[in-house]
């Protein structure tokens, strides 16, 4: 077998949907697991449509995934993408509707000057006289009579009666190719292998059929993926919530969680659940995909990321950590690698997101952190609230070792005083150094926050119990 090639050809007309990720991520495992190459191709012929952020966006999402493309022109040492909008300026496309036409395969029409909806003239010949008139023109493809039929590897044998499929426009009034043609002139010259793409499209595939035969081409293997499906098992879109790569990346789900999770959808990649894409490469077979629709679950999908946030090195979770953070524009911590990495150690524990964490540790990195309302109502303003602190405040000015041990050693003497119950007092100190009630472990958090941290917080709490007493 000569070199397999594949590719994801999106349309730039928004972000990159989860869907179309699990495609490209289909593509470019298969490409990887043959030694192939894997393109990334973007189709940009509906001008009304396209935009240069949406292709941006795809691009970002693509690279953020981890989702590599082997070839491309040169963008200053990196391979940009195909762009179809300037394959049509090298007359590409005009090059093989020409010779269908010479083959009558495909065929001009000509519309009415003032409205162009309506065609005057289906002509083989080279219309120019209607052209200067300013008449507008469209090439279409002439659909032949018979069966169209092709191997899906997914679901088999499919056979198509050409009958139910009329000409259709190849090359657009404003000298644009469509989708149908345009994907096969471009799989074609790309040398494209194998075609892994959504069920959606297994409507336009005869077309595409009947014009790599019309052009006497080989056509490549095929294989259409069911949708992933919403809650309701339509396909997941708008309605259903976010959709989108960088939606999920926004809210803090890791790229790696996302891979492994997509990948999960729709193939039985083994017993293990959690895995690095990246290590799975070999193991990935179409065959093994599923054609039963699959539904998408963004609480599996944080299930799936927690574990990942669970398993790698805290360095490098918090390099994704700072990385996040800067992308959702939110400040990041100042403070030594080994303080970092005792934070994040503790809180990753709790939580599944990188948004969680930012929460959850924000106490831990910034000082203007925020008491919870219910904090307050329910232990700051208490009774005993500034007995306690008074208390702590001297205890742990005195503590001289301060570790996991002794911090919890002078919590649990600061409850046996019965000033208030042994959860009151754990309470109130938690939310007095990190305004939250919900954090990693007590003591584990007071030696992290450190002793002058810790004082500082107790003496600020102290400073509002007083006010109000
Ligand atoms: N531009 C098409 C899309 O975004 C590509 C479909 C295909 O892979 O052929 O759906």
């Amino acid at each position: 077998m000569g070199e397999v090639r594949l590719r994801f050809a999106p349309s730039p007309t928004g972000h990159l949907h989860v869907g179309g990720a699990r495609t490209a991520l289909f593509n470019w495992l298969y490409a990887r697991k043959m030694n192939g190459k894997f393109i990334l191709r973007i189709e940009d012929t509906d001008l009304q449509r396209s935009t240069k952020e949406s292709e941006k966006a795809i691009i970002d999402s693509l690279k953020w995934c981890g989702i590599d493309w082997d070839e491309g022109p040169d963008v200053g040492g990196d391979f940009g993408p195909y762009r179809q909008s300037e394959r049509v300026l090298k007359g590409i496309y005009d090059h093989y509707a020409r010779a269908l036409i010479e083959r009558q395969m495909a065929y001009y029409t000509i519309y009415d000057k003032t409205d162009i909806k309506k065609p005057v003239l289906n002509t083989y010949e080279y219309p120019k006289e209607y052209i200067q008139q300013g008449h507008q023109i469209t090439i279409s493809f002439k659909v032949p009579k018979g069966t169209t039929k092709f191997y899906d590897l997914l679901k088999g044998d499919m056979e198509f009666q050409n009958s139910t499929i009329e000409d259709f426009v190849i090359i657009k009034s404003d000298g644009f190719p469509t989708y149908n043609y345009a994907v096969v002139i471009d799989d074609h010259l790309m040398k494209i292998t194998h075609v892994f793409r959504g069920e959606d499209h297994l409507s336009n595939t005869p077309k595409q059929i009947m014009i790599y035969n019309a052009l006497g081409w080989e056509v490549p293997e095929f294989m259409h993926i069911p949708l992933i499906l919403g809650f309701d098992r339509t396909p997941l879109s708008k309605r259903h919530g976010a959709t989108s790569v960088e939606y999920f990346r926004s809210v803090g789900i890791l790229n790696k969680g996302l891979m492994n999770y997509l990948a999960l959808l729709g193939w039985s990649v083994g017993e293990e659940e959690i895995f690095d894409i990246k290590e799975r490469i070999k193991n990935f077979d179409p065959s093994s995909i599923s054609n039963k629709g699959v539904v998408f679950d963004p609480e599996k999908l944080e299930w799936v990321n927690g574990k990942h946030m669970r398993a790698i090195d805290p360095e490098k979770l918090f390099g994704e950590f700072v990385d996040w953070s800067r992308f959702t524009g939110r400040k990041t911590p100042e403070c030594s690698k080994e303080y970092a990495l005792r934070v994040i150690s503790i809180c990753r524990e709790k939580v599944n997101t990188l948004s969680a964490l930012y929460d959850l540790s924000y106490p831990f990195f910034f000082d203007d952190y925020v008491y919870e309302q219910k904090f307050i109502d329910e232990y700051l303003k208490a009774s005993y609230a500034k007995d306690v602190l008074e208390r702590a405040l001297d205890y742990f000015t005195r503590l001289q070792d301060w570790s996991v041990e002794s911090t919890e050693r002078v919590c649990r003497s600061l409850a046996q005083l019965e000033i208030a119950s042994k959860n009151k007092v754990f309470q109130l100190l938690r939310g007095t150094v990190t305004g939250k009630l919900v954090t990693p472990g007590l003591f584990e958090t007071l030696w992290v926050l450190g002793k002058q941290r810790v004082i500082l917080r107790i003496e600020k709490a102290l400073s509002y119990t007083r006010s109000w007493a």
